[in-house]
């Protein structure tokens, strides 16, 4: 590409083209021969006493085909490739992107800018505990731990988890309506705006219970 370009040099014209590939997937491996090409452009412009002014034009945006190659190659580039040897950088980032894929897909209302982290930390604490069921109320404990007599509430109305508690329990039924007046969905209540996750942990701290 350099040669046939430095050639071209000894031509008259105004304006002409380097591919660069900046914009595909394969831009580390083009990067050394563009350097390269960019080196005997610049030597070929001081022989011939001619000025050279480089420009970056993303051919590859709004090209349909150029467009599908380019997703095919990044989709390609996901895939398995079991025929060649992977280094160990190499598997740890597959095994890591993969692990996030999976992580994603199972938790579709993860949020990059969680308003969570505008709490307090102990009201973050309480939300993100909420949110997993993580916690240390009857059915956890003795669910997954083993620890206690049985996993209901107190209420002996049923398993004391976190929906009973923020939506039905009718011990905490005063608590929560003087928080929340009228009724909203547990979505809300962990996930809502700001205002719904500030209400929630002071509600839960309200119970005395320990989350
Ligand atoms: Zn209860």
């Amino acid at each position: 590409m350099e040669q046939e370009y430095t050639s071209n040099l000894q031509v008259e014209m105004k304006n002409d083209c380097i591919p660069t590939g900046v914009y595909s997937s394969n831009f580390r491996a083009e990067a050394g021969p563009i350097r390269e090409g960019a080196y005997r452009v610049k030597k070929s412009c001081t022989e011939l006493k001619k000025m050279a002014f480089l420009s970056d034009i993303p051919s590859h945006c709004g090209i349909s085909g150029n467009e599908i190659a380019g997703t095919l190659a990044k989709d390609g580039s996901k895939q398995c490739q079991r025929d060649k040897p992977a280094t160990y950088k190499e598997a740890k980032n597959a095994i890591k992107n993969a692990q996030r894929n999976l992580w994603l897909t199972k938790h579709p209302h993860f949020n990059k800018v969680d308003l969570c982290h505008q709490l307090q930390r102990s009201h973050q604490v309480i939300t993100f505990r909420l949110r997993t069921g993580h916690n240390r109320l009857n059915s956890h404990l003795h669910t997954k731990l083993g620890i206690g007599a049985s996993d209901q509430c107190p209420c002996l109305s049923a398993a004391m988890t976190v929906e009973n508690i923020l939506l039905t329990c009718p011990n905490y039924r005063h608590l929560r309506s003087q928080t929340w007046p009228e009724a909203i969905i547990i979505q809300r209540k962990l996930y809502g705006s700001l205002r719904d996750l500030q209400d929630t942990p002071v509600s839960i701290e309200e119970t005395g219970l320990s989350i």
